[in-house]
């Protein structure tokens, strides 16, 4: 009888599981982040922080942006115009927002992540020739507002997210947002119980009326409105902290509940905010707009641990980075934010100083990189300092000072190595020089058969097995990883034996093509120059291993030297 009770109260309660497990997962709920007044406020943060809670909290959640430009993608826009171009396992070359997403939230993103104008339009204008539209006049209002829907609600066709949180890139009012913003009415009308509209905005200081002022962010509310949005949460951007009557003010300017007036002030650290906005009740608010469950909190313990450590973490480590684009430090975000992590990791304070390639020479590299715990060379194309980056390879080499190079880095490193001491003296690569004798790096015979210059790059993930006993190997502690590329050029294996003869050890190699993914000189401290781009795979909890080696290396270094 007793086993019998037990059975029906078992089945009882699975059911009262399943229920729950259905309605808490069942459907897919659409948050949209806007933003107004001024742009570069920090919707990914944003976006990234609100994933994070709600992710804590148990749920699926995932990004996306759709930047209102024209380009197709981020892969030709220069890094002065728009920062780092972020590339996603599936290789497509996407905004920097993507790098964000991806650390807060150890998720991977797609091209489905981030779509633009320009691919909005692509699929429209293919569409209309193939007929699609039988014979309709194709408009902005419904059929690219049909396709920004499409491309927000392709993302959840496997059910596989509880939460889609879309940023919308610019500013609200741009001419180019219009579609967006549209699109976003219409997804508030269509789904009213589904989709949410948190509007991000910034509350500048008067400094001689000692004021903080609404003005913008009311003036920008009522613009969302004019086109049909009425915003569910306020996030307001702020140096100061905002008073209770503050929120008031805006909550009965912009019909939200002064709950919904959430203040976002300025942190220390961007890894902070996601703290910030739980104090702030963000996700609740959230929540709460959904009719969903607030208990329990969300488990934010881990991060926190890593904000503690970061915060308490006041012993310097002295990295140099050298690259051609430092006067913008986003065009490097990816590696910065690496380094950020393992340096958290291992309890030190990351001191970055950016060298501008160009300027480094011969005569003055000592000067620059000296009392630096570590070197890395940074990617990029082209000919343009890379002269620089090969004197600052050779200064870490010989200086044994530990070095990390990343992509067109590793190509110098490489060439650097067959110039001094392999003993090909015209070392290069057929980017930068078509007519030298030593092509170390070339494009793939495969490669040269096409045109058109985005279709010969190397993009997304590929596998690469490591060589066991390499430092790669011990860093990652695993035979097999997959790292992203985005690159044209590969080394030439014709030259492999001689580089292995001079002390080169070849320690990652792509298991199909045999293509060199990771170099190493193990005579030194630590030298390693990769192929790919392993910062775009580090993440605040889950930190790079191989970022993790460089840094833990640096150390060493730096304590050495006291
Ligand atoms: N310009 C080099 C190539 O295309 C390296 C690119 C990079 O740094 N990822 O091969």
């Amino acid at each position: 009888m007793e086993s019998v009770k037990c059975g029906i109260f078992y089945k009882f309660a699975t059911c009262v599981y399943l229920l729950k497990r259905i309605t808490k997962v069942g459907k897919t709920r659409y948050i949209f982040v806007t933003g107004g007044v001024t742009s570069s406020l920090g919707k990914g943060i944003t976006a990234s922080s609100l994933g994070n809670l709600l992710q804590a909290r148990g749920y699926r959640v995932t990004i996306q942006k759709l930047d209102p430009y024209i380009n197709i993608n981020s892969g030709m826009l220069n890094p002065y115009e728009h920062g780092e171009c972020y590339v996603t396992d599936d290789g497509h070359e996407a905004d920097l927002d993507l790098g964000h997403y991806e650390r807060f939230l150890n998720i991977r993103t797609s091209k489905n992540s981030n779509v633009t104008t320009g691919r909005i339009y692509q699929s429209v204008i293919a569409k209309e020739r193939r007929g699609d539209y039988l014979g309709k006049t194709v408009q902005v209002v419904p059929h690219i507002t049909n396709e920004i829907k499409r491309c927000i609600q392709q993302l959840s066709a496997g059910s596989e997210y509880d939460f889609i949180i879309t940023e919308i890139g610019g500013t609200v009012g741009d001419i180019e947002s219009l579609p967006y913003v549209e699109s976003v009415r219409q997804m508030l009308w269509e789904k009213p119980d589904d989709c949410l509209c948190i509007h991000l905005t910034y509350v500048p200081y008067l400094a001689s009326a000692k004021e903080l002022k609404t003005k913008p962010t009311q003036h920008s509310v009522k613009e969302l409105l004019e086109l049909g949005v009425q915003p569910n949460i306020l996030v307001l951007r702020t140096e100061h902290p905002l008073t209770k009557d503050l929120k008031r003010k805006v909550a009965l300017f912009c019909n939200v509940s002064v709950d919904s007036v959430i203040e976002a002030l300025d942190v220390p650290s961007i890894y902070e905010e996601p703290i910030k906005m739980q104090e702030e009740g963000l996700d609740c608010e959230v929540l709460k707009r959904f009719g969903m469950q607030l208990e329990p909190a969300a488990d934010l313990s881990r991060w926190k641990m890593f904000v503690e450590k970061q915060k308490n973490a006041t012993q310097p480590i002295r990295i140099g980075l050298v690259g051609k684009y430092v006067e913008l430090p986003d065009a490097y975000k990816s590696i910065h934010e690496a380094l950020i992590h393992a340096s958290v990791y291992q309890d030190r304070s990351l001191e970055l100083s950016l060298f501008q390639s160009e300027q480094i020479t011969e005569a003055n590299v000592m000067k620059k990189l000296e009392g630096l715990d570590g070197i890395v060379v940074a990617p990029g194309f082209g000919q343009r300092g890379v002269e620089g980056k090969m004197i600052a390879v050779k200064y870490a080499r010989l200086n044994n000072i530990p070095f990390l190079g990343i992509g067109l880095g590793m190509q110098c490193a490489v060439i650097e190595f067959a110039k001094d001491v392999v003993g090909y003296f015209d070392a290069n690569s057929t980017e930068m020089n078509d007519n030298a004798e030593h092509k170390i790096f070339d494009l793939m015979i495969e490669q040269k058969a096409k045109v058109r210059k985005e279709g010969t790059m190397r993009l997304g993930a590929y596998d690469c097995v490591l060589k066991e006993g390499s430092v790669a190997y011990s860093a990652y502690g695993t035979k097999k990883v997959n790292e992203r590329h985005r690159h044209r050029f590969e080394f030439n294996n014709a030259y492999r034996a001689n580089f292995e003869e001079a002390g080169m050890v070849f320690s990652g190699v792509n298991p199909e093509s045999g293509l060199v993914e990771i170099v190493e000189l193990p005579k030194l401290r630590w030298f390693v120059g990769t192929q790919f781009h392993p910062e775009f795979n580090s993440a605040v909890l889950n930190p790079h291993p191989l970022f993790m080696g460089f840094v833990a290396a640096a150390v060493k270094m730096g304590e050495e030297k006291k």
